[in-house]
């Protein structure tokens, strides 16, 4: 087996201490995954890391998704006429709590050392070799662009500054709640964690509903989700975490959905009249889930379930929006599913007014395009909201839309986007914490007057 101590050493991807620790936490499913899976061990090693074997996943190879055929003929993008009623909804993306922050410890740990990963801010035992020395860039009180992620009290501050902004009518959250760092997670941790951000959001925004879709980072260990097919799964799968979810998030989503989201972690249910909600779970299609490696075919039946409630929808005449975590296309998703996702996403262009993701910490978009069009139509486009945590090298952000709806025959597309963000520079020698809008999409240099895909291509 490659994957161990001295791999992680030898490259430099952490320190020593936090090596062994990382061995600890994923070896056994790591081992466990090598044992079940029919791969052989060096195409397990080689799919992640170059001198180790053929540096190609081998999880990448298709997997047949049944599309649903009878597509109806495609419909323009819907352009919404002024006076519409609108809503306004806050995406709150990676908020990445890191409940060890500690202020005055070295936000430039890998500084010294030439580490390539090195997770900071800090304070690391005795036995580790972090902060031996002299603290050369202390770790501020609101956090820091580094290798870092918040400390509580910025997540506090910015739902409380963010609440007061205005009323929004409802909020969606799109995973990874937890800090990066990944050698440290228990499920007791995580489920406080989650109760802690539960009980945050709830304090500030009361009254106003709160979707979520779950993250890679709420795995124990990350990314972990076996799914039912994998053997052991009473002591290895993440029902754990999926009634963690239902405890938490049953304060603002319907009984209804709880027998979804306890299988698979994913779930749908009506906000409005006309417009479906589905929350899907994209840790299945994750790399870091070493569980994949015995089965990646469809795990739970995910997009098969995606397929019939697009389906269901389709024939009701209602809109749907997709909340998520990792974005189809991203390399951190498995190619097969991405392109199973991609094709539902073409066949149902009509019915899926929105898709919402984070995962990437950035503000950027992802595209879908009709290949069978000589012109390459644009029928698609996945928002991805910038990172409220730091990690890394980043400020903290947030984004707002405004979307049509809701009165009856609403369309529910996405008609603005505004970014908001904040210079931890700033903050930090104000010692007050302040989010200031960094741009309005629709009449920024981007001139996205309509937001319709087509309007967006390069
Ligand atoms: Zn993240
Ligand atoms: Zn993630």
């Amino acid at each position: 087996m490659c994957v161990k101590k001295n791999t992680c050493v030898n490259l430099q991807i952490e320190q020593p201490y936090v090596c062994d620790k990382i061995i600890e936490e994923f070896g056994n499913e790591i081992y466990f995954a090598i044992e079940h899976s029919y791969l052989e061990p060096h195409e397990f090693c080689g799919a992640f890391i170059k001198e180790c074997g053929t540096y190609e996943n081998p999880l990448n190879q298709p997997w047949p998704l049944i599309i649903p055929g009878n597509k109806p003929s495609v419909k323009p993008w819907p352009i919404v006429p002024d006076g519409k009623p609108k809503m306004r909804v806050l995406h709150l993306a990676d908020i990445h709590v890191d409940r060890e922050y500690a202020i005055g410890s070295e936000s430039l740990c890998s500084n010294d050392e030439g580490l390539v990963y090195a997770f900071c801010c800090r304070d690391y035992p005795p036995e580790s070799n972090v902060g031996k020395a002299d603290i050369k860039f202390p770790a501020p009180k609101w956090g820091i662009a580094e290798n870092c992620d918040i400390p509580f009290i910025t997540f506090d501050e910015s739902m409380r500054l963010i609440s007061l902004q205005e009323k929004f009518d409802y909020i969606i959250v799109t995973g990874d709640l937890e800090s990066h760092a990944i050698w440290d997670y228990t499920k007791e941790t995580t489920a406080a964690n989650i109760a802690n951000i539960t009980a945050t959001l709830l304090k500030y925004f009361p009254g106003i509903p709160v979707y979520q879709a779950v993250g890679n980072h709420e795995g124990v260990p990350m990314d972990a989700f076996a799914p039912h097919s994998i053997p052991e799964y009473e002591i290895r799968g993440p029902q754990w975490l999926y009634t963690v979810l239902n405890d938490n998030w049953g304060h603002w989503i319907p009984e209804s959905v709880k027998e979804s989201l306890q299988y698979r972690g994913s779930y749908s249910f009506h906000p409005f009249d006309g417009l479906k909600l589905i929350s899907l779970n994209t840790v299945y299609c994750s790399h870091w889930n070493f569980y994949l490696f015995i089965n990646a075919s469809d795990p739970d039946m995910t997009l098969d379930w995606l397929a019939k409630e697009l389906l269901d929808s389709e024939q009701k005449g209602e809109k749907v929006h997709i909340i998520s975590h990792i974005p189809s296309g991203d390399s951190y998703c498995l190619k097969s599913f991405s392109a199973n996702y991609y094709s539902l996403i073409n066949r149902f262009e009509n019915t899926i007014a929105a898709q919402f993701f984070g995962h990437t910490h950035n503000d950027h978009f992802y595209m879908y395009f009709d290949d069978a069009n000589p012109k390459n139509r644009a029928t698609h486009t996945a928002f991805v909201a910038p990172s409220l945590t730091t990690y890394s090298y980043l400020n903290p952000a947030y984004r707002v839309y405004t979307i049509d709806g809701n009165y009856p025959g609403s369309s529910f597309t996405v008609i603005d986007e505004e970014n908001y963000w904040a210079n931890l520079t700033e903050v930090n020698a104000n010692d007050k914490l302040e989010f200031k809008l960094e741009y309005n999409k629709r009449v920024s240099r981007l001139a996205l007057p309509h937001f319709i895909p087509e309007q967006r291509k390069c």
